[in-house]
């Protein structure tokens, strides 16, 4: 939630229409919430897939970012089921 306010309320404009970056994807110790795979740490088979997921506001409009991830993680889920 601090992380929300905190980009709803500072950043060059974006930020504060687009809600993101609240489950960043990352290393755990440096504070990332899902990994790779889009795996949240601590959870067995939870994935997030959405806004999000984005380490940083992906430029000025996130649409196209996010059918990116999309695909990634619709390519991450297939594999993983394929096991
Ligand atoms: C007014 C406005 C204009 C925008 N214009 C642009 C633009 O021109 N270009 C652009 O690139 N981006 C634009 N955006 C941003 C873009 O729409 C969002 O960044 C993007 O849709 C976020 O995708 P998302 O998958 O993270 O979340 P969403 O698209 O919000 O998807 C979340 C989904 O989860 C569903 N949901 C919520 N809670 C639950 C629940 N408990 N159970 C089940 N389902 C649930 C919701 O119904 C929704 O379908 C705009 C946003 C707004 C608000």
């Amino acid at each position: 939630m601090s992380e929300i306010k905190k980009q709803s309320t500072s950043g060059p404009g974006q930020e504060r229409l687009y809600a993101s970056c609240s489950n960043k994807i990352g290393k755990k110790n440096d504070g990332g919430v899902v990994d790779g795979n889009f795996l949240v740490y601590g959870t067995n088979n939870l994935r997030v897939v959405d806004a999000s997921v984005f380490p940083n506001i992906p430029g000025y409009y996130p649409m196209i970012p996010l059918l990116m991830i999309s695909e990634k993680a619709s390519d991450v889920i297939l594999a993983a089921a394929a096991h």
